[in-house]
Protein backbone atom coordinates (compact mmCIF):
# COMPACT_ATOMS: atom_id res chain seq x y z
CA UNK A 1 0.00 0.00 0.00
CA UNK A 2 1.51 3.40 -1.08
CA UNK A 3 0.17 5.94 2.10
CA UNK A 4 3.07 8.83 0.74
CA UNK A 5 1.33 12.17 1.01
CA UNK A 6 0.52 13.82 -2.42
CA UNK A 7 1.33 17.64 -2.85
CA UNK A 8 0.01 19.54 -5.63
CA UNK A 9 2.06 22.47 -7.25
CA UNK A 10 0.26 24.94 -9.27
CA UNK A 11 2.68 26.84 -11.11
CA UNK A 12 1.49 30.18 -12.04
CA UNK A 13 4.53 32.29 -13.00
CA UNK A 14 6.59 35.03 -11.20
CA UNK A 15 10.18 35.38 -10.70
CA UNK A 16 10.91 31.83 -8.94
CA UNK A 17 10.28 30.30 -12.25
CA UNK A 18 11.57 33.27 -14.61
CA UNK A 19 14.30 33.37 -17.44
CA UNK A 20 16.64 36.46 -18.64
CA UNK A 21 15.79 37.55 -22.30
CA UNK A 22 18.53 37.12 -24.46
CA UNK A 23 17.69 40.56 -25.89
CA UNK A 24 15.96 42.99 -23.49
CA UNK A 25 17.97 41.46 -20.50
CA UNK A 26 14.09 41.75 -18.60
CA UNK A 27 12.98 38.69 -17.04
CA UNK A 28 10.36 36.50 -17.91
CA UNK A 29 8.08 34.29 -17.35
CA UNK A 30 9.41 30.18 -18.31
CA UNK A 31 8.17 27.10 -17.92
CA UNK A 32 7.41 24.58 -14.69
CA UNK A 33 10.14 22.22 -16.61
CA UNK A 34 13.26 24.64 -16.03
CA UNK A 35 11.66 25.18 -12.67
CA UNK A 36 12.21 21.67 -11.64
CA UNK A 37 15.48 21.22 -13.48
CA UNK A 38 16.92 23.98 -10.97
CA UNK A 39 15.65 22.19 -7.73
CA UNK A 40 17.31 18.43 -7.86
CA UNK A 41 16.70 18.46 -4.36
CA UNK A 42 12.86 17.75 -4.79
CA UNK A 43 13.60 13.91 -5.28
CA UNK A 44 14.62 14.14 -1.93
CA UNK A 45 11.42 14.60 -0.49
CA UNK A 46 9.25 11.79 0.81
CA UNK A 47 5.82 12.23 -0.81
CA UNK A 48 4.74 12.25 -4.57
CA UNK A 49 4.44 16.03 -6.11
CA UNK A 50 2.66 16.54 -9.25
CA UNK A 51 2.16 19.65 -10.79
CA UNK A 52 -0.82 21.95 -12.83
CA UNK A 53 0.93 24.67 -14.77
CA UNK A 54 -0.59 27.74 -16.02
CA UNK A 55 -1.20 27.95 -20.13
CA UNK A 56 1.06 31.21 -19.94
CA UNK A 57 3.08 31.12 -16.93
CA UNK A 58 3.02 35.34 -15.93
CA UNK A 59 4.28 38.17 -14.16
CA UNK A 60 1.97 38.50 -11.20
CA UNK A 61 1.12 42.10 -12.57
CA UNK A 62 -1.02 40.46 -14.90
CA UNK A 63 -2.91 38.61 -12.09
CA UNK A 64 -6.94 39.28 -12.24
CA UNK A 65 -9.96 36.90 -10.86
CA UNK A 66 -9.69 34.84 -13.83
CA UNK A 67 -6.52 34.09 -12.76
CA UNK A 68 -7.71 33.19 -8.93
CA UNK A 69 -11.08 31.54 -10.55
CA UNK A 70 -8.55 29.17 -11.92
CA UNK A 71 -5.97 28.46 -9.14
CA UNK A 72 -9.18 28.10 -6.91
CA UNK A 73 -11.06 25.71 -9.33
CA UNK A 74 -7.81 23.57 -9.66
CA UNK A 75 -7.86 23.18 -5.89
CA UNK A 76 -11.69 22.52 -6.04
CA UNK A 77 -11.09 19.74 -8.82
CA UNK A 78 -7.72 17.79 -6.95
CA UNK A 79 -9.25 18.60 -3.30
CA UNK A 80 -10.27 15.22 -2.50
CA UNK A 81 -6.78 13.67 -4.70
CA UNK A 82 -4.22 15.59 -3.02
CA UNK A 83 -3.06 16.01 0.38
CA UNK A 84 -1.66 19.78 0.15
CA UNK A 85 -1.76 22.39 -2.66
CA UNK A 86 1.57 24.96 -3.24
CA UNK A 87 1.06 28.10 -5.71
CA UNK A 88 3.89 28.84 -6.94
CA UNK A 89 3.08 32.77 -7.96
CA UNK A 90 4.80 36.27 -8.36
CA UNK A 91 5.57 38.61 -5.37
CA UNK A 92 3.72 41.56 -6.43
CA UNK A 93 0.18 40.12 -6.39
CA UNK A 94 1.25 37.24 -3.83
CA UNK A 95 -1.17 39.31 -1.16
CA UNK A 96 -4.14 39.74 -2.87
CA UNK A 97 -3.89 36.14 -4.40
CA UNK A 98 -4.03 35.03 -0.80
CA UNK A 99 -6.47 37.30 0.64
CA UNK A 100 -9.03 36.41 -2.40
CA UNK A 101 -8.27 32.62 -2.07
CA UNK A 102 -8.91 32.58 1.46
CA UNK A 103 -12.31 34.29 0.98
CA UNK A 104 -12.90 31.90 -2.15
CA UNK A 105 -12.18 28.79 -0.56
CA UNK A 106 -15.06 28.47 1.91
CA UNK A 107 -14.74 25.59 4.79
CA UNK A 108 -10.77 24.83 3.75
CA UNK A 109 -9.50 21.87 5.38
CA UNK A 110 -6.23 21.43 3.76
CA UNK A 111 -2.81 23.83 3.22
CA UNK A 112 -2.88 26.04 0.50
CA UNK A 113 0.87 27.49 0.84
CA UNK A 114 2.01 30.15 -1.88
CA UNK A 115 5.54 30.74 -2.47
CA UNK A 116 7.85 32.33 -4.98
CA UNK A 117 11.23 34.05 -4.55
CA UNK A 118 12.67 37.46 -5.26
CA UNK A 119 16.00 35.98 -7.02
CA UNK A 120 15.24 33.64 -10.18
CA UNK A 121 15.46 30.15 -9.25
CA UNK A 122 18.26 29.29 -11.67
CA UNK A 123 20.49 32.31 -9.81
CA UNK A 124 23.51 31.05 -8.06
CA UNK A 125 22.03 33.47 -4.60
CA UNK A 126 18.51 32.07 -4.96
CA UNK A 127 15.91 32.56 -2.78
CA UNK A 128 13.34 30.16 -4.74
CA UNK A 129 15.04 26.71 -4.06
CA UNK A 130 14.26 27.22 -0.15
CA UNK A 131 11.13 28.95 -0.34
CA UNK A 132 9.69 25.96 -2.93
CA UNK A 133 11.06 23.14 -0.43
CA UNK A 134 9.99 24.99 2.66
CA UNK A 135 6.70 25.63 1.30
CA UNK A 136 6.66 22.25 0.15
CA UNK A 137 7.23 20.59 3.35
CA UNK A 138 4.56 22.69 5.43
CA UNK A 139 2.10 21.89 2.64
CA UNK A 140 2.52 17.87 3.57
CA UNK A 141 3.02 18.43 7.67
CA UNK A 142 0.71 16.34 9.69
CA UNK A 143 -0.26 16.75 13.34
CA UNK A 144 -0.47 14.03 16.16
CA UNK A 145 -3.53 12.78 14.64
CA UNK A 146 -2.48 12.65 11.04
CA UNK A 147 -4.73 15.56 9.76
CA UNK A 148 -3.27 18.37 8.21
CA UNK A 149 -1.35 20.78 10.47
CA UNK A 150 -1.80 23.88 7.91
CA UNK A 151 -6.17 24.26 7.37
CA UNK A 152 -5.51 27.52 5.62
CA UNK A 153 -4.61 29.69 2.76
CA UNK A 154 -1.19 31.30 3.59
CA UNK A 155 2.40 32.44 2.06
CA UNK A 156 5.69 31.05 3.09
CA UNK A 157 8.12 32.93 2.45
CA UNK A 158 11.72 33.64 3.65
CA UNK A 159 11.57 31.20 6.76
CA UNK A 160 8.19 33.53 8.03
CA UNK A 161 4.62 31.34 7.70
CA UNK A 162 1.91 34.17 7.28
CA UNK A 163 -1.77 33.79 7.14
CA UNK A 164 -2.80 35.12 3.59
CA UNK A 165 -5.04 37.69 4.08
CA UNK A 166 -3.26 39.33 6.94
CA UNK A 167 -0.18 39.72 4.88
CA UNK A 168 1.49 42.61 2.50
CA UNK A 169 4.03 42.43 0.44
CA UNK A 170 6.66 45.36 2.32
CA UNK A 171 10.04 44.95 0.28
CA UNK A 172 10.94 44.83 -3.25
CA UNK A 173 14.09 43.77 -2.96
CA UNK A 174 14.87 42.07 0.85
CA UNK A 175 14.65 38.32 0.60
CA UNK A 176 12.00 38.90 3.39
CA UNK A 177 9.35 40.39 1.45
CA UNK A 178 6.07 39.81 3.24
CA UNK A 179 4.74 40.66 6.70
CA UNK A 180 2.18 40.18 8.52
CA UNK A 181 2.13 43.47 10.91
CA UNK A 182 -1.52 43.19 12.52
CA UNK A 183 -1.35 39.11 13.54
CA UNK A 184 1.43 37.06 14.69
CA UNK A 185 3.36 34.42 12.18
CA UNK A 186 1.88 31.17 12.29
CA UNK A 187 5.13 28.99 12.19
CA UNK A 188 9.12 30.41 11.90
CA UNK A 189 11.31 27.92 10.27
CA UNK A 190 14.73 27.42 11.25
CA UNK A 191 16.70 24.02 12.05
CA UNK A 192 12.88 23.28 12.37
CA UNK A 193 9.29 24.45 12.04
CA UNK A 194 7.92 25.48 14.92
CA UNK A 195 3.93 26.36 14.39
CA UNK A 196 2.09 28.75 16.33
CA UNK A 197 -1.11 26.74 16.81
CA UNK A 198 -2.68 28.92 18.89
CA UNK A 199 -2.62 31.56 15.73
CA UNK A 200 -3.61 29.16 13.34
CA UNK A 201 -7.22 28.01 12.28
CA UNK A 202 -7.72 24.90 12.98
CA UNK A 203 -11.01 24.57 13.82
CA UNK A 204 -13.42 21.93 12.44
CA UNK A 205 -14.97 23.12 9.14
CA UNK A 206 -18.68 23.41 8.99
CA UNK A 207 -19.19 21.85 5.96
CA UNK A 208 -17.47 20.61 3.05
CA UNK A 209 -15.21 22.45 0.77
CA UNK A 210 -17.37 25.39 -1.26
CA UNK A 211 -15.10 27.27 -3.84
CA UNK A 212 -17.50 30.49 -4.48
CA UNK A 213 -15.33 32.26 -8.05
CA UNK A 214 -17.60 35.42 -8.81
CA UNK A 215 -16.04 37.91 -7.61
CA UNK A 216 -17.34 41.46 -8.46
CA UNK A 217 -14.43 43.93 -9.41
CA UNK A 218 -16.66 47.42 -9.57
CA UNK A 219 -14.61 48.44 -6.43
CA UNK A 220 -12.12 51.41 -5.90
CA UNK A 221 -9.32 52.43 -3.55
CA UNK A 222 -9.56 55.70 -2.50
CA UNK A 223 -6.56 56.68 -0.82
CA UNK A 224 -6.04 60.20 0.35
CA UNK A 225 -3.19 62.84 0.55
CA UNK A 226 -3.02 66.05 1.88
CA UNK A 227 -4.47 68.66 -1.28
CA UNK A 228 -6.56 65.56 -2.38
CA UNK A 229 -9.08 67.67 -4.66
CA UNK A 230 -12.86 67.65 -4.39
CA UNK A 231 -12.95 67.36 -8.14
CA UNK A 232 -10.63 63.97 -7.65
CA UNK A 233 -12.59 62.39 -4.78
CA UNK A 234 -16.35 63.26 -7.17
CA UNK A 235 -14.68 61.63 -10.26
CA UNK A 236 -13.71 58.09 -8.35
CA UNK A 237 -16.87 58.46 -5.98
CA UNK A 238 -18.70 58.49 -9.80
CA UNK A 239 -17.17 55.23 -11.41
CA UNK A 240 -19.56 53.39 -13.18
CA UNK A 241 -21.25 51.14 -11.59
CA UNK A 242 -19.12 51.69 -8.49
CA UNK A 243 -20.48 49.11 -6.02
CA UNK A 244 -17.58 49.43 -3.04
CA UNK A 245 -15.15 51.48 -2.05
CA UNK A 246 -11.96 51.36 0.70
CA UNK A 247 -10.55 54.53 1.67
CA UNK A 248 -6.97 54.67 3.08
CA UNK A 249 -7.12 57.14 5.63
CA UNK A 250 -4.59 58.54 7.67
CA UNK A 251 -3.48 57.06 11.34
CA UNK A 252 -6.33 55.86 13.33
CA UNK A 253 -8.90 56.09 10.15
CA UNK A 254 -9.21 60.22 9.92
CA UNK A 255 -9.86 61.93 6.81
CA UNK A 256 -10.81 65.68 6.16
CA UNK A 257 -13.63 67.52 8.14
CA UNK A 258 -14.19 69.93 5.28
CA UNK A 259 -18.01 69.87 3.98
CA UNK A 260 -17.32 69.25 0.29
CA UNK A 261 -15.34 65.61 1.82
CA UNK A 262 -18.05 64.74 3.90
CA UNK A 263 -21.28 65.54 1.26
CA UNK A 264 -19.19 63.48 -1.28
CA UNK A 265 -18.78 60.45 0.95
CA UNK A 266 -22.46 61.27 1.87
CA UNK A 267 -24.17 61.15 -1.32
CA UNK A 268 -21.77 57.92 -2.43
CA UNK A 269 -23.31 55.78 1.05
CA UNK A 270 -26.88 57.18 0.04
CA UNK A 271 -26.10 56.02 -3.51
CA UNK A 272 -25.95 52.34 -2.16
CA UNK A 273 -21.90 52.43 -2.13
CA UNK A 274 -20.41 50.75 0.31
CA UNK A 275 -17.38 52.88 2.29
CA UNK A 276 -14.80 50.69 3.88
CA UNK A 277 -12.04 53.08 6.12
CA UNK A 278 -8.73 51.09 6.44
CA UNK A 279 -5.46 53.26 7.57
CA UNK A 280 -2.89 53.76 4.86
CA UNK A 281 -0.27 52.93 8.60
CA UNK A 282 1.35 49.77 8.12
CA UNK A 283 0.55 48.55 10.66
CA UNK A 284 -2.70 49.40 13.46
CA UNK A 285 -6.14 49.77 13.16
CA UNK A 286 -8.92 51.98 12.38
CA UNK A 287 -10.26 53.75 15.32
CA UNK A 288 -13.13 56.28 14.01
CA UNK A 289 -14.03 57.33 17.56
CA UNK A 290 -10.63 58.34 18.82
CA UNK A 291 -10.62 62.19 17.02
CA UNK A 292 -13.48 64.24 15.73
CA UNK A 293 -11.76 63.54 12.14
CA UNK A 294 -13.36 60.25 12.31
CA UNK A 295 -16.54 60.71 14.31
CA UNK A 296 -17.94 62.40 11.16
CA UNK A 297 -17.10 59.14 8.88
CA UNK A 298 -18.60 57.00 11.22
CA UNK A 299 -21.97 58.73 11.82
CA UNK A 300 -22.25 59.07 8.13
CA UNK A 301 -22.22 55.21 7.59
CA UNK A 302 -18.67 54.38 6.71
CA UNK A 303 -17.82 51.48 7.58
CA UNK A 304 -14.53 50.31 10.12
CA UNK A 305 -12.29 48.01 8.13
CA UNK A 306 -10.55 47.51 11.81
CA UNK A 307 -6.87 45.99 11.00
CA UNK A 308 -7.75 44.69 7.84
CA UNK A 309 -4.96 45.24 5.09
CA UNK A 310 -6.06 46.57 1.98
CA UNK A 311 -5.76 43.78 0.06
CA UNK A 312 -7.49 41.92 2.44
CA UNK A 313 -10.44 44.67 2.65
CA UNK A 314 -10.42 44.89 -1.42
CA UNK A 315 -10.60 41.29 -2.17
CA UNK A 316 -13.16 40.69 0.47
CA UNK A 317 -15.48 43.29 -0.75
CA UNK A 318 -15.28 41.61 -4.40
CA UNK A 319 -15.91 38.78 -3.15
CA UNK A 320 -19.14 39.81 -1.26
CA UNK A 321 -20.83 41.60 -3.86
CA UNK A 322 -19.40 38.17 -5.93
CA UNK A 323 -22.09 36.63 -3.96
CA UNK A 324 -24.84 38.76 -4.49
CA UNK A 325 -25.14 40.06 -1.47
CA UNK A 326 -27.18 43.62 -0.78
CA UNK A 327 -25.07 46.99 0.44
CA UNK A 328 -26.63 46.46 4.05
CA UNK A 329 -25.55 42.77 4.26
CA UNK A 330 -21.86 43.48 2.90
CA UNK A 331 -21.43 46.72 5.21
CA UNK A 332 -21.99 43.89 8.11
CA UNK A 333 -20.04 40.82 6.66
CA UNK A 334 -17.42 43.49 6.55
CA UNK A 335 -16.85 43.78 10.03
CA UNK A 336 -17.07 40.20 10.68
CA UNK A 337 -14.36 37.90 10.44
CA UNK A 338 -14.97 35.13 7.96
CA UNK A 339 -11.49 33.43 7.55
CA UNK A 340 -9.28 34.81 10.20
CA UNK A 341 -8.50 38.48 8.23
CA UNK A 342 -9.55 41.06 11.25
CA UNK A 343 -9.50 41.10 14.91
CA UNK A 344 -12.94 43.44 15.59
CA UNK A 345 -11.82 45.89 18.11
N1 LIG B 1 7.15 40.91 -11.08
C1 LIG B 1 7.32 39.63 -10.43
C2 LIG B 1 5.95 39.01 -10.24
O1 LIG B 1 5.23 39.43 -9.41
C3 LIG B 1 8.01 39.83 -9.12
C4 LIG B 1 8.24 38.55 -8.34
O2 LIG B 1 7.80 37.49 -8.62
O3 LIG B 1 8.96 38.67 -7.31
O4 LIG B 1 5.60 38.12 -10.96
Amino acid sequence: MNDRLDILIIYTGGTIGMIENPESHALEPFNFDHLLQNVPKIKMLDFNIEHYEFPKPLDSSDMNPDHWREIANVIKDNYDRYDGFVVLHGTDTMAYTASALSFMLENLNKPVIITGSQLPIGEVRTDGEENLITALQIAAERDADGGPMVREVAILFDNDLLRGNRSTKHSSDNFKAFKSNNFPLLANVGLGITYNREAMRRREPEGPLQVHTDMDCNVIYLDLFPGISAKTVEHILSTPNLKGVVLKTFGAGNGPTGEWFQSLLREAIKNDIVVVNVTQCVSGRVMPHKYGTGVGMSTMGVVPGHDLTSEAAITKLMYLFGLGLTPAEVKDTMQQSLRGELSAS
